[in-house]
């Protein structure tokens, strides 16, 4: 029997089976990688889409995903690759180096795991890591936050960017929606993430699930470090949920509108024509980053009032790593070239 100490749940695997993510095995008496160097999709989109919108805004990301899951949340939206057979998925082999080789052909800033949780395939991700750096590229990922703290601590001093899921504000969602005891691992490595890596957060609102614990969720945020960018995304619930409504935009701005009070960016999103995808100053309400909202995850910055994110109106400067890439000035045609590299 091996204890796989990558997350909380702290799989005890006997000999020949799996943890409950079904992608560590106990073969031999030690720990493995299931599927090692397999790959389910790769993308090339804007960090924004991720979302993510405070590092290197308007920079190109070689996103890519694995398979599997140590959540069940009952409401998955990417169950399709996150909850299936690790087995029945289609995958593709591509070592760390392919994959930097892949970003750098297609003059990406950066490199993301997104859609499945990292957690899952670790080794490969910090193995990425260390190959991306030595070319210059940035990487980050998306996770739900449930590591252990070692896993953590693994995670966050290779990791240039992190987008953790804060689904709910109370054990009780955590329990009955997502598959795990408590939510305090999550809350522990928000803590920690937030002072050792560039951090955003996310949380996916369901109508009558958590809609009601906006006002929770903004305070948590709030007592971390309430310059961190919260991401409220409206879910369109799947999965186990798929007969759920879709949440009302308007309920959910009004909400919004009284957690900023809490917290400085709020962004709102997942549905065409969102007015919460630009930045503006918290102090003097000037629009720092124009963006336009596509719908989905589509989200385009179109203007900055100031690449390095200095505030024109009151000299205050957002919190941003990286500058911004200009898209209203000539390097579009850049853009344009490195789309063409990358056919
Ligand atoms: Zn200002």
């Amino acid at each position: 029997m091996v204890v796989c100490e990558q997350c909380e749940r702290r799989c005890r695997i006997n000999e020949g089976d799996a943890g409950y993510c079904r992608m560590y095995l106990n073969r031999t008496g030690t720990l493995e990688q299931a599927l090692p160097n397999m790959i389910s999709a790769l993308m090339i989109q804007r960090i924004e889409g991720l979302p993510v919108f405070h590092f290197y805004p308007g920079s190109r990301t070689l996103s890519f995903s694995t398979t599997g899951c140590n959540f069940d949340c009952r409401y998955c939206s990417t169950a399709f690759i996150s909850r299936v057979d690790p087995a029945e998925v289609v995958m593709h082999e591509l070592s760390p180096d392919m994959l930097v080789n892949k970003a750098l052909l297609a003059g990406c800033h950066s490199i993301s795991f997104t859609t499945n949780e990292p957690t899952v395939s670790l080794s490969y991700l910090l193995k990425l890591a260390d190959a991306a750096h030595q070319k210059g590229l940035h990487v980050g990922c998306l996770t739900n936050g449930y590591q252990t703290p070692a896993a953590a601590e693994a995670l966050a001093g290779k990791m240039d960017f992190m987008n953790v899921s804060l689904k709910g504000s109370t054990d009780g969602f955590y329990r009955d929606y997502v598959g795990v005891d408590n939510i305090s691992p999550v809350l522990r490595n928000l803590e920690y993430y937030s002072s050792h890596v560039h951090l955003e957060i996310t949380t996916p609102v369901i109508t009558d699930i958590n809609d009601d614990q906006i006002r929770e969720i903004a305070f948590i945020i709030n007592k971390i470090n309430r310059q961190i960018p919260w991401h409220v995304f409206r879910l369109l619930p799947e999965y186990k949920m798929s007969d759920r409504e879709y949440p009302d935009i308007r309920d959910l701005s009004e909400k919004l509108e009284e957690a900023r009070a809490a917290v400085d960016y709020i962004y709102f999103g997942n549905f065409p024509g969102s007015e919460w995808v630009s930045t503006y100053c918290p102090t003097c309400r000037t629009r720092l980053i124009e963006r336009v909202g596509l719908g989905g995850c589509g989200v385009k910055p179109v203007n900055f009032a100031d690449k390095n994110g200095l505030c024109p109106g009151c000299d205050v400067n957002m919190p941003l790593t990286g500058n911004c890439v200009d898209y209203s000035s000539a390097e579009i045609e850049e853009e344009k070239t490195c789309q063409v590299k990358s056919e």
